[in-house]
């Protein structure tokens, strides 16, 4: 049971350490939602942070976000601007022109912005944030580093990874563009789609297979920048993320030096593979985060309490699961079922939250209040639709889960072939 009287509502503390409500009734031990935003896994200076970036939020974003989600975009100019603010750069040291090596830090960025009101202003920044200047930073050469990671951390300029191609998204290994030697370069052939950024991206890192051999083996990375002649990207409508310039892409013989291969040929789907995790554990703070900010307004603004009481213990559940998979994450481990099952349980409470908060809102009996309110309510249910299907589909996070369970995983035949269950996005 969680409290049933008023009070704070904010995330779920691991620690205990924050102190409980008043028990609902005898026995009851109410779940807590309110954050001590210096417990586990959090260390102290992270409280500051949080504010910091919290305020960030509320002046440079909040305000703006009905009127650029209504636009379908938000100014370029913000990627600089978080950039000076320090927002992009956590996960990398000061010869990064980073504030970091801090994975806790960024994780705060992540929760923080995802109460920002447009879930696309969020995906824009975090595309930059999180998707390729971090497998550059992962898997690149000091050069490649400097070329294109350090212009991405200040927010000069806007990164995109595109791996998704139309007909090909769980299916990691079906992957169809195609690099072809050229000399000491490549030169890259194929459509891309689904691409966040991608239709104003500087440049993007593009999965393609190197010659004829199917599956996971020939796929690799390649740095391309939008300027090089034969790319082109144009924007596709989504659902939701509507302001983040969601492209569909095309490379008409792309030229790129040899420099431009990230790692060894044929290690992209690897990279791809190890990569998801922080992804996925990406997505699942940012939808308890935005899940738990959507339930705490319905409470402020007189839900009655039969309304949010299940929402908010399973988003404690879910709060606590992804937090020990990051722990686990960061300690070294690869916590593959675990990443899985938060980010499959964060993202189906999300949307779940996001539509309460919709069915909240249309009921509101004043009418001026509830357009504000059915508006912003709409775009947060959108928003949440993605989490179940970007960084591989609920679908696949339950494969994953499954294959982990005593009894349950491939059988050495299996696994050595090529299928969806094997080389999906998991
Ligand atoms: C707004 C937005 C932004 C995105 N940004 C990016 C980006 O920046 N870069 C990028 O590369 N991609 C991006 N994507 C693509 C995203 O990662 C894919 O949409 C996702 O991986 C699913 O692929 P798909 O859409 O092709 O669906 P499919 O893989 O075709 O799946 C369709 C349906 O079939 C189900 N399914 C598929 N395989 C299985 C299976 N083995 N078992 C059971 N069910 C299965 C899925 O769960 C799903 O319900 C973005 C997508 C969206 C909508």
């Amino acid at each position: 049971m969680v409290d049933l009287t008023a009070g704070p509502l904010t995330v779920a503390s691991r620690s205990g350490a924050a102190p409980l409500p008043p028990a609902a009734g005898a026995g009851v031990r109410p779940v807590s939602l309110d954050p001590d935003p210096a417990a586990p896994p959090f260390e102290p200076h992270h409280a500051a942070l949080r504010a910091q970036v919290r305020r960030w939020v509320d002046e440079r974003v909040r305000p703006f976000a009905a009127e650029w989600e209504r636009a379908r975009e938000f100014p370029r100019s913000l990627y600089p601007e978080a950039g000076q603010a320090g927002l992009l750069g956590w996960k990398y040291g000061p010869e990064l022109g980073g504030r970091g090596p801090d994975l806790l830090a960024d994780v705060v960025v992540t929760e923080e912005m995802a109460r920002c009101g447009s879930g696309g202003v969020a995906a824009g920044l975090g595309a930059t944030k999180d998707l390729a200047p971090y497998y550059v930073a992962r898997f690149g050469t000091d050069a490649q580093r400097d070329q294109w990671l350090r212009p991405a951390v200040s927010g000069a300029a806007v990164a995109a990874l595109s791996i998704t191609e139309p007909g090909v998204g769980s299916d990691v290994a079906g992957i169809r563009c195609r690099a072809e030697r050229d000399g000491a370069g490549w030169v890259l052939s194929g459509e891309k789609t689904f691409c966040t950024n991608g239709s104003r991206a500087d440049w993007l890192l593009v999965a393609a297979r190197i010659g004829d051999e199917p599956g996971p083996r020939a796929i690799s990375l390649f740095l391309v920048p939008a300027s090089a002649p034969g790319f082109s990207a144009s924007r596709i409508a989504t659902l939701g993320w509507r302001t983040s310039q969601t492209g569909l892409l095309r490379l008409d013989g792309v030229a790129v030096p040899g420099d431009a291969l990230l790692g060894e040929p044929g290690s992209g789907f690897v990279m791809i593979m190890k990569s998801f995790q922080w992804e996925r554990l990406s997505l699942a703070v940012a939808a308890v985060s935005a899940a738990v900010y959507d339930l705490d307004l319905m409470r402020r603004r007189g839900w009655p309490v039969q309304g949010w009481q299940r929402l908010a213990e399973e988003l404690a559940a879910a709060r606590a699961l992804t937090y020990e998979a990051l722990t686990d994450f960061l300690a070294g481990r690869e916590p593959l079922a675990a990443v899985s099952a938060a980010k499959w349980l964060a993202c189906d409470l999300a949307v779940e939250t996001g539509l309460a908060r919709l069915t909240w809102a249309s009921g509101l009996a004043d009418a001026s209040r509830r357009a504000v309110e059915v508006e912003r309510a709409e775009t947060a249910l959108r928003d949440a639709r993605l989490g179940p299907i970007g960084g591989g589909p609920r679908e696949i996070m339950a494969e994953l889960v499954a294959r982990s369970l005593p009894g349950m995983g491939r059988s050495p035949g299996e696994a050595s072939r090529s299928s969806r269950g094997t080389v999906s996005r998991g």
